[in-house]
């Protein structure tokens, strides 16, 4: 099924006028200029676009000399910025269709060249879908690898010898498994064949790159698309070696604590934290997605009000509201005092009493709170003081 009419006339009412500016201006001093990548994939399915990225057969230099206002972004690479108007949204992207040399490091080409045909800058992307190639100016579709096809037919399908493609640059593996569960779309047997022999290539890709895919894997509508394929195919086993991972749980909660939901199983808090910041997750993420699956695990152990608010509590107010999100259980006891900072009593309020500072101050402190984990109604100034003089 090659492109229709109303693929095109989708197309042209999507491609917002500073791009249409840009690709005519380029059309009229004799270049060609193409929108290409996830903008024309996500209006050829319906779904709102991202960034329009464009690439152009003319090059760096001569785009610059041709826009009064660009920004070199990434000149190794032939992206030149072209500013439009007032703030980013006016950014767009324009890149010298390149070639590629060959691939030694499984992580990018030996060797770039400028100045290939269009033809030859589609072949060197991924998968067929990301590889339709829209003219602005002249309203057609340029589309050698059938891309249009699989895209209405829901298939991703590897531009080329797919494990070729994949062993060239081992994210391509993590990019297709993400873009099945981002598309709810199948692999092609032929793609997901390729996937096992390209691992070694997954293994050489740098960390951040690999849980800047596991992270927008995880904010796709169904993870578990993308992670049983993840987990068919070894890359779970590359990325995550060792690890026994709760593959569906992400569907069902929200896209904050999915990484937690991933994680549950693992149960060890060190272990889910020290994972997580290995393969480059912030601080903050890995922190969170380990408090959480500590969390969880306490939440499904508790029997009754007090062992829930223990529970609660004992991973800290930051995180309750996250795990009222994975375990409805937490949500009743959320606007309880659960953690010291929300005792109705300080330690100053205790000295002033006459309670000597120290150690023991703060065992009281503990045992207070306890007193209150069992009885939420205790945490009043009064009750508490009577209570600490007992
Ligand atoms: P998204 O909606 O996530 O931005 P995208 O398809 O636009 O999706 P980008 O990472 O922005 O993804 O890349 C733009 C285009 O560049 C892709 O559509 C694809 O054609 C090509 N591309 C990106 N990364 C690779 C890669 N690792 N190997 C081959 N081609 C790639
Ligand atoms: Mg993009």
């Amino acid at each position: 099924m090659p492109a229709s009419s109303a693929d095109l006339a989708r197309l042209a009412a999507a491609v917002p006028a500073n791009v249409i500016d840009v690709c005519d201006k380029l059309a009229e001093s004799g270049f060609q200029a193409v929108a290409v990548g996830g903008a024309v994939r996500d209006v050829l399915r319906g779904a709102e676009p991202g960034d329009w990225d464009l690439a152009t057969s003319a090059h760096p230099d001569e785009i610059v000399k041709l826009f009064r206002h660009t920004i070199p972004t990434g000149l190794q690479h032939g992206t030149v910025t072209i500013v439009t108007g007032r703030g980013v949204e006016s950014h767009i992207e324009v890149t010298t269709y390149r070639g590629e040399g060959a691939y030694t490091d499984a992580r990018r080409p030996d060797s770039v060249v400028f100045g290939v045909p269009l033809q030859e800058d589609l072949a060197r992307r991924d998968l067929t879908v990301n590889a339709i190639a829209y003219d602005v100016a002249k309203e057609q579709i340029f589309d050698p690898f059938g891309g249009v096809a699989d895209l209405h037919a829901g298939v991703l399908r590897a531009v080329g010898v797919a494990v070729d493609r994949f062993t060239e640059d081992g994210l391509r593996v993590m990019r297709a498994v993400r873009f099945a569960a981002q598309l709810e779309f199948a692999l092609e047997p032929e793609t997901e064949a390729g996937i096992r022999p390209a691992l070694p290539s997954l293994a050489k890709v740098s960390r951040e790159r690999v849980s800047d895919e596991l992270r927008k894997l995880l904010a796709a509508p169904k993870p578990s698309l993308g992670l049983v394929l993840a987990q068919r195919t070894g890359i779970l086993e590359t990325i995550l070696p060792g690890l026994s991972l709760d593959l569906e749980a992400p569907d069902r909660v929200d896209p904050s604590v999915r990484l937690a939901a991933l994680f549950a199983p693992v149960a060890d808090r060190k272990r889910v934290n020290e994972t997580l910041k290995a393969l480059k997750f912030s601080n903050a993420e890995a922190d969170q997605a380990a408090a959480l699956v500590a969390g969880i695990h306490a939440v499904s152990a508790a029997t009754d009000g007090y062992s829930l608010r223990r529970a609660v509590g004992s991973i800290g107010r930051a995180y309750a509201n996250e795990l009222a999100k994975l375990d409805p259980r937490a949500h009743p006891v959320l606007g309880d005092p659960l953690v010291l900072r929300e005792l109705a009593i300080t330690g100053n309020d205790l000295m002033q009493a006459g309670f000597p500072a120290g150690r023991a101050l703060g065992e009281l402190l503990t045992s207070l709170l306890d007193r209150v984990l069992r009885d939420p109604s205790l945490n009043t100034r009064d009750q508490l003081l009577v209570l600490a003089k007992g």
